[in-house]
């Protein structure tokens, strides 16, 4: 995933980008970083949370009205490597500093492309060969529309960029299925564009609109906008923002993540069959989707289950042995809650199965007398080549089981779904990316990008 921010202000643009970029630390707790202009680029990147990272002299010494900040999730190619943080600057006639969250589909043919006319990649980072590109084709025509554009017909896939040019200002992109989202917001002194619209909350600034699908805006570091549609296929928004990955006070193209997620709830109690005496969320992203099916059958909704906040997200942990721990120091149950209770318990969603194992032993173990087990996401069964960390089909509990046979692996009673039609009315899209439920990916993806980010994962997670 990871979490974008830029901003163009009359001040100093350091201090609202550190304040956003821990308003996006969901998105990315891998590594985090900053660039901002004053003439030159200044940078500043590094491993870890945003509070460990950035100090107050950082924050005074990154000075300029123009800048952009990216915190950091792991994806095939890297684990946890700070030459792959964000930003990535690169010297052409402007140096231009580069940060985005997706993931390109024709990475590895359009880098086979680039070594046979001798353009030399240090990392394997798609921002490094975004950033390379652009910079090529800006120098042509000192053209930012012009080198977008460029950019837009050699790369594929899921990208939404943030660039900062030395001497012009900031440009924002985002590509032509709109997969990842990018939203523009605005105040009196000046404009802010981010994944999410919590930071324009958080920053004291408006909310103007989300990007279009293949849209590029320019801000020059005189405050003037001019935007252009580049290149507008079907917009497929990713249906995991509203289901797991954004924050629930977020709006992402133009649906309230909470009010997707109360309506997640509506909909699978439309689907739940079971008698149960007490309705408890994994928290802390089910909350809102638990406490809304709870009132829609009409039972009561309890916290039985308390998390440690200081354990972090166990699926954006990088590997099966970190989140294994994880898990075991995330969640403790409320016995008083749980003890003698036909209990559902309501997840976002299950990606390998075994943090929901773990949770309905934790409720056996606390004396439930059954345990009915509600994912409000439909069954995760193919990997995702846009971004998200997904494992490989082969571990992907639903990749090939059926959903008795999921349910006989978590142990519990029984084991509930949200519907496909369930999530589309939730999120209220008719044309949304559900690829790694469905199958139907957007964008055609290459046998050989699906084997080498497969081989990537798979060696990953042996780290
Ligand atoms: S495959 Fe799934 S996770 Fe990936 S972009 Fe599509 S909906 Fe989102």
């Amino acid at each position: 995933m990871c979490g974008v921010i830029g901003i163009v202000t009359r001040g100093n643009a350091a201090a609202q980008l550190y304040y956003g970029m821990t308003a996006l630390q969901h998105r990315g707790q891998d590594a985090a970083g900053m660039l901002t202009l004053n003439g030159g680029p200044k940078m500043k990147k590094g491993l870890g949370h945003v509070d460990k990272i950035f100090s107050q002299h950082d924050i005074q010494e990154l000075d300029g009205n123009i800048g952009i900040g990216h915190t950091r999730y792991p994806t095939a190619s890297s684990n946890n490597k700070h030459e792959d943080a964000h930003p990535f600057l690169v010297s052409s006639t402007k140096r231009v500093g580069m940060i985005h969250n997706g993931n390109l589909t024709n990475y590895y043919a359009l880098r086979e492309l680039l070594k046979k006319r001798g353009v030399f990649l240090e990392t394997e980072n798609d921002v490094e060969m975004m950033s390379k590109i652009f910079a090529h084709e800006y120098e042509k025509k000192q053209d930012v529309f012009f080198a977008v554009e460029r950019l837009m017909a050699r790369v594929k896939g899921a990208y939404s960029v943030l660039t900062a040019i030395e001497d012009v200002g900031l440009v924002a992109f985002r590509d032509p299925n709109g997969i990842r989202p990018l939203m523009l917001g605005k105040n009196e002194n000046g404009y802010c564009l981010a994944s999410e619209s919590i930071v324009f909350q958080q920053l004291g600034y408006e909310r103007v609109r989300d990007l279009e699908a293949g849209e590029v805006i320019l801000i020059t570091k005189d405050l003037e906008v001019t935007n252009r549609i580049i290149k507008q296929k079907t917009a497929y928004p990713c249906m995991f923002e509203w289901v797991y990955f954004a924050r629930p006070d977020s709006i992402i193209d133009d649906r309230a993540v909470y009010n997707a997620r109360l309506q997640l709830g509506v909909q699978l109690a439309k689907i739940f069959e079971k008698e149960v005496d007490v309705v408890i969320p994994v928290p802390d992203t089910a909350r809102t989707t638990a406490l809304k099916f709870a009132e829609t059958i009409g039972v009561k909704y309890r916290e039985g289950l308390i998390k440690n906040r200081y354990s972090g997200r166990t699926f954006i942990m990088p590997d099966q042995k970190t989140r294994e721990q994880a898990v075991s120091v995330k969640l403790n149950p409320i016995i008083t809650v749980i003890k003698d209770k036909r209990v559902a318990v309501v997840d976002d969603s299950i990606v390998r199965g075994t943090t929901s194992k773990r949770i309905v032993m934790l409720l056996r173990n606390a004396g439930a007398k059954e345990v009915h087990f509600i994912s409000a996401c439909p069954p995760i069964k193919n990997p995702c080549f846009y971004g998200i960390d997904f494992p490989t089909d082969k571990e992907l509990i639903a990749g090939a089981r059926s959903v008795d046979e999921i349910r006989e692996y978590m142990g519990a009673d029984s084991l509930t779904y949200q519907s496909i039609e369930g999530v589309k009315t939730a999120c209220k899209k008719t044309s949304m990316c559900m690829a790694c439920l469905d199958g139907k990916y957007p964008l055609k993806i290459p046998m050989e990008q699906q084997e080498v980010m497969a081989a990537a994962r798979a060696e990953a997670r042996k780290c």
